[in-house]
Parts: C-alpha cells; structure tokens; sequence
C-alpha cells in the first residue's frame, strides 16, 4: 500500500502559462526553465509536454541537461547559471548544448578548448545582481573575444534581474540601463526576463525570455498582478486524513503542545509532514481546502504527519485534503511558512507520488 501523499500536475496549466508568457511577446522566444527537475513538477514529463512549442528548455547544470538530451528531447538545452567544468565541454559540444559564461577565464577556456563543433555562448552580465556575470566595463571586449573564436557558433546577450517582483522599487529599470549601455552596437539577440519581467516589465521581454516559475502557475508578485492573474496553478499536493478525534477546550495537539483548543475541536490527523516536502514551519492558521471548503492545520508539523481543523466539515478517515493548488495558492501557505512558492514546489521529496494530468 503506498502513502496518500501525492502530487498532481496538470500538464495542460503549464501549457496555458507557457503560451501566455509567449502572448506577451509574439515576436520573441522564451527559454522555458525546467532547472530543479521543473521546480519539483518533473523536467522530462514538462519537457515533452512542452516540447512541440517551447523554443529551449533552461536548466542549471550539465546533470540536468544530459538528462534531458537523453530522454530524447530534441529542442536545445541551456546552461542558464554559466557554471560548468571545462571536461564538460565536449559533450556540451557534440550535443549542441547552449552554455551561459559567466566570466572572462570560461571564456579563455572555451578558446583553449579542441571542440568538435562550435557552441552557442549566453554571456551574461552582472548588472546589479552581483552574484554571476561580467562586468559591464568588460562586457564589449568580451563580446570581441567570443567573436574570435572559431568554438563559438552564435552569441546571446544576457542579465538576469534581482527585484523585478517589485514593481514600484527602481532596481529593474537600474539593471535595464546598465544593460542597454554596456550592450550598445553589438549585434545579437538579447535575453533578460524572468518571469517576473515577463509579466510586468515589457520593455525587458526582448528578443529570448526566460520564464521559470509562472509556467508552474504561480505568481512571483505579492499582490494582484494582470497578467499574472491568468496564470494556472499546475502542482496540487493532497495526502488523507488517517485519524480523527475530538479534543476538548485546554487540550493541546501535536508536538510542544504548540496549539492549545479553545473550544472543542475535530482535529483529523493527515499523512503529510516536513519529509514529503511540506513546510515544517507552516503555523496553525495555514489554510488548506477539505471537501469543498477552506480550513487550517493545526499544531506543529510531524516529519509524517499534520493536523487539520475538520470541526464542522464533512469529513473523516480516507477525506482527501489539498495542501496547495488550484484551491489554496501556494503563495497563500508560503506566506504562513515564511518562505517563497520556490521551495515548496522544489522540496517535494521523492516519497511523493508524482501523478500527471
Ligand atoms: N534565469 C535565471 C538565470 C535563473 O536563475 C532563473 C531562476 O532562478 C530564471 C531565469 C527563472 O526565474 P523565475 O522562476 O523567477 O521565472
């Protein structure tokens, strides 16, 4: 018998997502990011869902991307983050993979390289992010020198935002100039947005986009958003209720009796914990959707197992609750487990059943 907990992915929302990120710009491409196993949802099942209408799929490391390659997926494959080992360049070569570079020795190191064909190079630049990049002052010169080298094929100019889900802040216009004025008269396709400025930066969309995770339907904005509001979520994670007992006003649930009723209660106790995935620091109030209505867990998270207020719902041993989805937002439990929509849908651990729609 296996464990309740599964998750559901609707393969068709991430179709819906990924078309609408292509709708915003129908005269660019988008590289649709599928690094962290698709942010939990399973890159080869999203690859091939995608793969008639996706112009690249991104990834982080070469692991990921072989994968990939060897699944049969046919469209190219980005090394987005620009970290790779110079062994690696031989099967970047012979697969045609796309590398981001992130400095100026990667570069001297593709020219060192013997390839047995020419590559495609992302190069990216640090415009304010200060984690991966060239320089902007240095951006020109290494765009002459990747020119030279007869082991590279094509060139695209890239920068990858730090604050676009903040509308109102000016970091991503800042980036913006610091990007057209260190990319002035090159000649190749640019690439900057994340999902984010998919959504709501336009002049950021360019010739490439990268959206990551508004394919899984999820908005990256803390508030209502236009275009982000059309997106659908596709990962609903749902386990069962295995237990349920009534407690009475002073009694307390779960460990370090954290949560203390105060009236009488019908707690159900569900087969989900911190080792499927789910948020250990999610604190009572977080809502989840019982039978047709919203309710909240109670008391702390177990490595196994939670508590779920059933007090006036109709529900017992073998209900079905849904954790996040279309019901409740995986923003929504985030918001209640200080962290971001990303980690949940990448921590899903690998005892959770993987179901596709
Ligand atoms: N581009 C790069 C370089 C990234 O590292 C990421 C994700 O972290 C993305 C694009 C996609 O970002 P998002 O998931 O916010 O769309």
């Amino acid at each position: 018998m296996s464990r309740a907990a599964k998750i559901t992915v609707d393969l068709d929302a991430i179709r819906h997502n990924y078309r609408l990120a292509r709708s915003l710009n129908t005269a660019g491409h988008a590289v649709a990011i599928i690094k962290a196993n698709a942010y939990g949802h399973g890159a080869i099942e999203v690859a091939k869902a995608l793969e008639a209408e996706a112009d690249a799929f991104g990834v982080a490391c070469l692991e990921e991307g072989a994968e990939l390659i060897e699944a049969g997926i046919q469209k190219p494959v980005l090394l987005l983050e620009g970290y790779f080992e110079v062994s690696e360049l031989d099967y970047i070569s012979e697969h045609g993979v796309w590398c981001a570079v992130h400095s100026l020795a990667q570069i001297e190191q593709i020219a060192q390289a013997k390839l047995s064909k020419p590559i495609t190079v992302w190069l990216k630049m640090n415009s304010g992010m200060n984690r991966l990049g060239v320089h902007p002052d240095d951006y020109q010169a290494a765009f002459k020198r990747l020119k030279q080298l007869d082991n590279v094929s094509d060139i695209v100019l890239m920068t990858h935002f730090f604050n676009s889900d903040e509308l109102d802040k000016a970091d991503t216009d800042k980036q913006l100039a610091v990007f057209n004025k260190a990319t002035e008269g090159l000649d190749a396709p640019h690439c900057m947005a994340n999902s984010a400025a998919v959504l709501a930066w336009p002049t950021a969309r360019r010739d490439w986009m990268r959206p990551g995770l508004m394919l899984y339907g999820s908005s990256p904005f803390p508030a209502a958003q236009e275009n982000a509001d059309k997106l659908i979520p596709a990962m609903t994670l749902t386990s069962e209720v295995i237990a349920v007992r009534e407690v009475q006003a002073g009694e307390t649930v779960g460990y370090a009796g954290n949560f203390c009723a105060d009236k009488p209660t019908r707690v159900g106790t569900v087969a989900l914990g911190y080792a499927d995935g789910y948020p250990r620091h999610a604190v009572t109030g977080t809502p989840v959707w019982v039978n047709g209505q919203r309710s909240r867990i109670i008391g702390r998270v177990s490595m196994d197992m939670l508590g779920v207020d059933l007090t006036g719902i109709d529900a017992g041993i073998g209900t079905e609750v849904e954790f996040w989805g279309k019901n409740v937002l995986a923003a929504e439990v985030a918001n209640h487990s200080d962290t971001i929509p990303y980690t949940l849908f990448t921590g899903i651990t690998r005892r959770v059943y993987k179901h596709y729609l």
